[in-house]
């Protein structure tokens, strides 16, 4: 019988749900005991109340301290501690559950995550970004403390449950939806607004990897996620377009074997794998019915339409503060267009320019890997200031 004791970090989004959805359909069916610790929340106190009032667990924490009086009003008669403010999201973080689901959007993830990395948690990570911009960082911590990192991004969990032979892979292939602009043109791109760039057209999720989904900078994260994740070379992993989401992403192994994982395009998939691992649960997402669908289709990913994932794959390859540059000024970027400061197109705009003029800057060579989270933290909000002078730049 699984056993667990978990806590949700970002209880209220979307993949906050959906794993609220898993654990509450292993609870319904006996396949599991899960004790829930603690959950934490943005800034969205009704739905922490709701989803505290339906997990039960024994400590909640919201974001902002100005929060914590309302959160508190509508917890009234509920037996939970409540906490508020950044500590109180590492100090949930920090209490004793065998296994953190890490799904705040941002680098906003990365101190919680790193708590629960550094006291060997087993870490369930769909938070791509804090990996991103402090990926070595967190591996090492993990090796010190003997965390494991259990990949939920559908990519990376695809890859992680057919990587059956670790030294005998060739190449990784990661798939891409293409998103909602996938046949746009430039011009057309030029004017889309935040809410086409959040209509995914297969996936539901939060509006920042939503729009990164849209400029496929997600696809660049991703890339720099599973150059860490699975420790290969930038070269040897590939995008390919998959518009029906249906494989997950495929591992090409020497002697040509392509392994691939498929399934519906659904997150209590990879989440219930990480929880069960490496064990897997009984879910109730929808079955494959390949005549169905007819057919699977892929083609190239066009660079010219979608800058981003060039950016980010240059990112990669020049490694040290690059990709925390690259994820920091996507960060900035993205929030200006969803409050309407800048076009689509600004975004990868945007970036291009913060990584360039960091490069002639001084402000600190882009080779120079950050040795610590302060520096980590440094470079990520010096990137954050830049990427604002050039939103204002661009208006
Ligand atoms: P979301 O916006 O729906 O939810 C984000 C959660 O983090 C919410 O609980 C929100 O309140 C909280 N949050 C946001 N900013 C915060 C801050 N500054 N401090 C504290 N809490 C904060 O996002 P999502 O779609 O659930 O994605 C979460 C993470 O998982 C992202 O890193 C995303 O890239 C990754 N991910 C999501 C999906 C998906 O299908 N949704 C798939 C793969 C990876
Ligand atoms: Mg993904």
């Amino acid at each position: 019988m699984l056993k667990r004791r978990i806590t949700v970090l970002g209880a209220t989004g979307s993949i906050g749900a959906s794993t609220a959805a898993v654990v509450e359909e292993l609870l319904a069916s006996g396949a599991a005991e899960i004790e829930v610790e603690a959950l934490t929340g943005g800034r969205n106190v009704r739905a922490l109340a709701s989803i505290t009032r339906r997990l039960r667990p024994k400590f909640v924490a919201v974001s902002e301290e100005s929060l914590a009086g309302e959160l508190r009003t509508l917890l009234e008669g509920v037996s939970v501690e409540i906490g508020a403010g950044p500590a109180a999201l590492v100090e949930a973080a920090s209490r004793p559950a065998d296994w953190v689901m890490s799904a705040i959007t941002g680098a906003a993830a990365l101190e919680p995550t790193r708590a629960a990395i550094d006291r060997g948690a087993s870490v369930a990570l769909a938070n791509k970004e804090c990996l991103v911009c402090a990926g070595a960082l967190l591996l090492e911590a993990a090796r010190a403390s003997g965390a494991k990192l259990l990949p939920v991004d559908s990519e990376h969990n695809a890859i992680f449950q057919v990587l059956g032979h670790p030294d005998r892979v060739e190449k990784m292939t990661l798939t891409a939806s293409g998103g909602p602009f996938r046949k746009w043109s430039r011009e057309r791109m030029a004017s889309a607004t935040p809410d086409e760039a959040c209509l995914h057209p297969n996936w539901s999720m939060g509006r920042k990897i939503s729009v990164d989904s849209a400029t496929l900078m997600n696809k660049g994260l991703e890339l720099i996620e599973a150059s860490l994740l699975f420790s290969i070379s930038e070269e040897r992993v590939d995008v390919v377009i998959h518009p029906q989401s249906i494989i997950h992403s495929m591992v090409s192994y020497c002697d040509g074997s392509v392994l691939a994982q498929l399934g519906a395009p659904d997150m209590r998939v990879p989440i219930s794998y990480a929880l069960a691992w490496p064990d897997r649960a009984p879910v109730s997402a929808q079955r494959l019915d390949l005549a169905a669908l007819g057919e699977l289709t892929f083609e190239s990913p066009d660079l010219d339409r979608f800058p981003a994932l060039r950016l980010a794959r240059e990112a990669l390859r020049a490694g040290g503060a690059a990709p925390a540059i690259l994820n920091a000024a996507n960060e900035t970027a993205v929030e200006s267009f969803l409050a309407g400061r800048i076009g689509f197109l600004g975004i990868a705009g945007v970036v291009d320019e913060v990584l360039q003029s960091w490069e002639g800057s001084g402000l600190g060579a882009i080779a120079k890997s950050p040795s610590s989270f302060d520096e980590v933290r440094s470079i990520d909000a010096a990137a954050r200031i830049a990427a604002r002078e050039a939103v204002g730049r661009s208006r």
